[in-house]
């Protein structure tokens, strides 16, 4: 298995349509600013596979860090997810999914099977790990 990271920022205002504008502010907190605010995240995916003999990688590192600039970089860094990223319009700006995000929109550039785990550290004491489908909480 091999793991790489890249830091992203972005701005966000996380609401949840079918829920009241005080329900919204009680779960979001600071989140829930109509105004936005910003977030600066570490992002590390982690893939696996048979190490190639001839490369002795896992995987062509030089083109994982490409996909994941496609993947990751181009669509969240520096943006507002609300606004600039359409997957966000009628999904919830939180954590949970920009990780959803991550996974989906990188599992579909990498051979399949390659990608075991998308990392998103809020903080050192918060992080969200998606591994797919059968996700199953992690620290
Ligand atoms: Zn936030």
């Amino acid at each position: 298995m091999f793991a790489t990271g890249s830091q992203i920022n972005y701005f966000h205002f996380s609401r949840s349509k079918s829920l009241s504008d005080e329900e919204n502010l009680k779960l979001f907190g600071k989140c829930n600013n109509p105004n936005g605010h910003g977030h600066n995240y570490k992002v590390v995916v982690t893939v696996r596979g048979e190490i190639n003999p001839t490369t002795g990688m896992v995987i062509n590192l030089t083109e994982l860090k490409e996909h994941m600039q496609e993947a990751i970089m181009e669509p969240l860094d520096h943006k507002n997810l609300d606004k600039d990223v359409t997957y966000f319009a009628d999904v919830v700006s939180t954590t949970e999914n920009v990780a959803v995000f991550i996974w989906e929109n990188l599992q579909k550039r990498l051979p399949a099977g390659a990608l075991y785990k998308v990392k998103v550290y809020e903080t050192d004491q918060n992080i969200v790990v998606y591994k797919g489908e059968e996700s199953t909480p992690e620290k």
